[in-house]
């Protein structure tokens, strides 16, 4: 794809729907190619529950965008990849940067007035102030929704329509993810319960990490006791919690549920023993590659400080690193990995294509990453010039990679980047050494796929 503006007067306008971080960003990475685009932003018409202003881009919560570190950690680089790409909101975001040690925090003021200013100032970008109440007109052939987590009511419910029963979730229930190379396996063994194959299983599918009974006490204990984040009150009121309570809740009704419910020991023998222990605490591989899996059921409202120290309690889960901690939040997103083809269209519709939180990323800069992806296949399609997806080895290619397909679609749940998303490396490389590996892999991976070499000039 060329990023000119020959086209500029030729192509039709792409509809973006959602002036946030998502659509805000692939709006500029159609318009960098050409393409004019129509954005169409519901505030202040219409508001959301977390948005205070009618600034293009606001930034909801906190105001960082967590480490800038592009050589050790997965979001500084996704951070990097994305100003390689001709990122408007890294653009804006080192425009507007705040002191604030390895990470990148911003004046939120600024930053989203910067990247309002940039879009507005363009000539190929017109934006209309109002709530697409419904799924967008028939007559437009191309559509990026990017409504994020709090996705108009009404949107929701024709997407819901649209993609069926329990494709569009309104709440994340997110049980922590934990690493594999980071369970302890002298403790933890594999064992389906009544070693039941199951489908696409071996019998053998699940870690299991056993507790005594003094060892569950505690942990109970522990659980009751840890300090809790509250939900919102519009959060509070809202009716989806029924079947995903947190472990904490469920503790508190009575000591022994968590051994009847998520913790159950049954059709489970521990291989040191030989016995079935009082109470079982299972993981599940929570991605194609196997280097991810969650803790079932384990959804939670604690702390992430608190998760950290509570969870590696848990006998084989001592060392554990967390890919991402337990949460529970309204959030609205589609069943991606069932729903969407590899650059991000509804297999149903493709003229609707996704961007943004409601494909089940997680946070600011995931969220725009997303945005300028979709941009790109948007801006593809129309000139004529497929673009292909970022290769997997890349922060950019992994985060699609697992929206798209990598992630069980079963019990797919909203996901940071992060270097368990990365294809494995060859070799016995560990901890600081593997991830600087992976950066640099991603890094040179990226430039070949926004600049690739002419066939026969290799
Ligand atoms: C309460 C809360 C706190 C959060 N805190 C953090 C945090 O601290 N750090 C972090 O990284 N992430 C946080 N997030 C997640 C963050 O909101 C997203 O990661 C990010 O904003 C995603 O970008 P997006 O473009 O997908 O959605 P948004 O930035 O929310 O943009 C969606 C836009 O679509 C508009 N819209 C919605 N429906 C319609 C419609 N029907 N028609 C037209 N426009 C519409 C909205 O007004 C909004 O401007 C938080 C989310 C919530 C809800």
């Amino acid at each position: 794809m060329t990023s000119s503006t020959n086209h500029a007067h030729s192509a039709r306008a792409v509809h973006v729907v959602g002036g946030g971080l998502a659509g805000s960003e692939a709006a500029w990475q159609l318009v960098h190619a050409g393409v004019p685009v129509v954005l169409h932003e519901m505030r202040p018409v219409r508001g959301t529950e977390a948005h205070l202003t009618d600034g293009l881009a606001e930034l909801v919560c906190s105001n960082s965008f967590r480490s800038d570190d592009a050589a050790n950690n997965a979001v500084g680089l996704l951070h990097e990849e994305m100003r390689r790409a001709g990122s408007l909101i890294m653009r804006a975001a080192d425009a507007h940067k705040l002191p604030a040690g390895g990470a990148l925090a911003v004046d939120r003021h600024g930053f989203s007035a910067a990247v309002q200013e940039a879009l507005l100032g363009h000539p190929l970008v017109a934006l209309e102030r109002e709530e697409i109440a419904g799924l967008p007109p028939a007559d437009w052939d191309s559509v990026i929704v990017a409504t994020g987590p709090l996705t108009s009511t009404a949107l929701a419910e024709a997407i819901g329509k649209l993609t069926g029963e329990g494709q569009l979730a309104f709440f994340d229930a997110i049980a922590p993810i934990v690493h594999h190379e980071s369970i302890d396996q002298t403790i933890a063994w594999k064992q389906s319960r009544y070693d039941k194959a199951g489908p696409g299983g071996g019998g053998a599918d699940y870690f299991n990490c056993p507790m005594g009974k003094a060892e569950y006490d505690a942990f109970v204990a522990a659980l009751l006791a840890g300090d809790k984040t509250e939900f919102k009150q519009w959060e509070h009121n809202t009716p989806y919690f029924s079947g995903c309570q947190p472990i904490e809740v469920i503790a508190a009704s009575g000591p022994q549920s968590l051994r009847f419910g998520p913790m159950k020991p049954v059709g489970l023998r521990d291989p040191r023993t030989g016995h079935r222990p009082w109470a079982v605490v299972q993981l599940r591989q929570d991605n194609a590659l196997g280097t991810l899996w969650n803790i079932v059921g384990f959804q939670t409202k604690l702390k992430h400080g608190e998760q950290t120290r509570i969870f590696r309690t848990i006998p084989g889960l001592a060392n554990a690193e967390f890919a991402r901690l337990g949460g529970l939040h309204r959030n609205t997103f589609l069943n991606s990995p069932r729903l969407l083809d590899g650059t991000l269209r509804l297999k149903a519709e493709p003229r609707l294509r996704f961007a943004g939180q409601i494909t089940g990323c997680e946070g600011y800069v995931e969220g725009a990453a997303v945005g300028l992806m979709a941009g790109r296949f948007a801006a593809g399609e129309r000139l004529g010039q497929p673009q292909t997806a970022p290769p997997p080895t890349t922060a950019m290619g992994a985060l699609l990679g697992h929206i798209t397909g990598g992630a069980d679609a079963a019990t797919f749940q909203p996901m940071n980047v992060n270097f368990g998303l990365f294809p494995p490396m060859e070799g016995t490389l560990r901890g600081k050494e593997r991830k600087q590996a992976l950066a640099a892999r991603a890094l040179r991976d990226i430039d070949h796929w926004l600049n690739p070499t002419p066939l026969g000039a290799e």
